[in-house]
């Protein structure tokens, strides 16, 4: 992958932008960070906590070995470098989701440093530098909602208190709001696709703050910077960050200055608003957590996570391009999701044309799961299946129509294909006799316009084509009757 200048067509002329992201994602371990209660989303409100939640005196972080495999997959799979030793602290700061008035964190000493996430925009493949990931935990969660607690009363949620997290800064080296939510996009992918977290957004599983400044092009030094906060949907990132742009490019203009500050976006308004001067990392006080042991990663940890990475989408994508002759395009799509990216490549295998089955994978498959509103693994579908109807298709059995139909219900019931097909009625026309007998009716039918076509309109053939599947019901194979009609049509 060769780093190169990304698209910059959303940045207005003259000006340079500065994107650096810092995302929170939680780890999908069984355990919290440093107790035993469920990391789990939901639930009665304080029942997913132990002492060490709580916050309760006298009680001892133990750090959760999973968390720490999980962690270290990250850091293999974007290439960073994993620290043999590193230092949880306590940063501190008082809000009421923060029970021990301190958040265990790791700051001077994170247990990754460097690497990159591939990026793709328009094309190219760029590597994003990393500055660093480091293990924290989550807080709880402040419940303002009137309809739950009244007007007059906040509620606390520890359920939330103590669940592993990883941060991942970006260096200040994003170009664009477009670039920007494809670093987001990338890197939600590869954490679902390594199983390190389940990234489920609206669960607050994968959360986004964004800092941008902006410099007239040319200048070599950065832009005071804005932080904003909870950018929690790929929409909202971009929209947030052109809305800031704008923002501070009107400031200099008249004449002003950009203030270092964090902001946050109101989406029903448009706008970013003010929320509070930034604190230096002063007022955190950090300092070491006295009752953790540095973290220990030992070598033989790193390279097991090494050895059991799978391919990476990034990468699975290009042999998609380069061996099976995939466009870029379709090659991206189909390593978006693991489940899809595998069921593709598990039928592609039982099948000649990687083409005919990407583009069913691209176009019903994923339409199919929309409809049902459920993950693709959820469904019952088999490669073997997947198998089986493309080749009704391709032997001219099943229309493309029909087998989206048998596809449906496949996936539904886990039924075979050809079984699907008969029950249904749902087998192509492509009998000769009898698709003879519906042209020659159909032909009868409509005097007109075989004269016309007879006159010269040539897109004629259409119509007829539409007419004799319609009575069919959508079913007449369409190569078969575009042969038969231009044999009685005299073409
Ligand atoms: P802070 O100490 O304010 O948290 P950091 O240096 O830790 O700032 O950086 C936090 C994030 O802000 C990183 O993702 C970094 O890339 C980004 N960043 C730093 N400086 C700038 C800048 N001038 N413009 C845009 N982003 C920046
Ligand atoms: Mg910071």
């Amino acid at each position: 992958m060769k780093p190169g200048r990304a698209n910059r067509s959303d940045v207005p002329g003259g000006w340079d932008v500065v994107i650096g992201l810092e995302v929170h994602a939680q780890l999908r371990t069984e355990a919290k960070l440093f107790s035993s209660a469920p990391n789990r989303f939901g639930g009665t409100p304080n029942t997913h906590t132990t002492e060490v939640d709580l916050g309760l005196p006298g009680v001892l972080p133990v750090v959760n070995e999973r968390a720490v495999e999980l962690a270290v997959r990250l850091a293999v799979a974007l290439g960073c470098t994993v620290h043999p030793l590193s230092i949880f602290a306590r940063k501190h700061y008082f809000y009421p989701d923060l029970p021990k008035g301190y958040q265990i964190s790791q700051y001077e000493e994170p247990y990754s440093t460097g690497g990159c996430v591939p990026v793709r925009l328009d094309g190219e493949l760029r590597d994003v530098p990393l500055t660093r990931i480091h293990m924290e935990e989550d807080t709880g969660k402040m419940i303002h909602d009137v309809a739950v607690v009244g007007a007059d009363a906040s509620h606390i949620d520890l359920n939330r208190s103590g669940v592993p997290l990883v941060e991942i800064v970006s260096e200040p080296e994003i170009g664009s709001p477009a670039e920007a939510g494809a670093y987001l996009r990338s890197l939600h992918s590869i954490l679902r696709w390594i199983e390190v977290s389940d990234c489920d957004m609206e669960k607050g599983q994968f959360r986004c703050d964004g800092n941008v400044s902006v410099r007239r092009t040319g200048e070599a030094e950065l832009g005071t910077k804005v932080e904003l906060k909870n950018l929690n949907s790929f929409r909202f990132l971009e929209k947030a960050l052109a809305y800031e742009i704008q923002r501070q490019i009107g400031l200099i203009e008249d004449g002003g200055s950009v203030v270092q500050e964090t902001r946050g976006w109101d989406e029903r308004t448009g706008r970013s608003v003010p929320q509070r001067s930034k604190e230096d990392a002063d007022d955190y006080r950090y300092f070491p957590e006295p009752d953790l042991a540095p973290l220990r990663i030992p070598p033989d940890l790193v390279e097991r996570a090494r050895e059991s990475l799978p391919e990476l989408p990034h990468q699975r994508s290009r042999r998609y391009e380069q061996e099976l002759g995939l466009s870029a395009q379709d090659a991206a799509v189909l390593t978006e999701d693991r489940a899809l990216g595998d069921l593709f490549e598990a039928t592609v295998k039982g099948v000649r044309q990687p083409k005919a089955v990407a583009n069913f994978v691209i176009r019903s498959v994923r339409e199919v799961a929309a409809t049902k509103s459920r993950g693709l693994a959820e469904l019952a579908i088999e490669p073997a299946h997947l198998v089986e109807l493309l080749e009704l298709v391709e032997a001219g059995r099943l229309t493309a129509a029909s087998a989206r139909d048998v596809f449906g219900v496949v996936a539904e019931t886990g039924e075979r294909p050809t079984e699907v097909m008969r029950a249904r009625g749902l087998e192509a026309v492509s009998d000769t006799v009898e698709l003879e007998q519906l042209v020659d009716g159909m032909l009868e039918d409509h005097p007109d316009q075989v004269a016309k076509y007879g006159a010269g309109e040539r897109k004629l053939l259409n119509f007829f084509v539409g007419q004799v599947m319609k009575r069919t019901g959508g079913k007449a194979d369409p190569s078969a009757l575009r042969g038969i009609l231009a044999r009685k049509l005299g073409d």
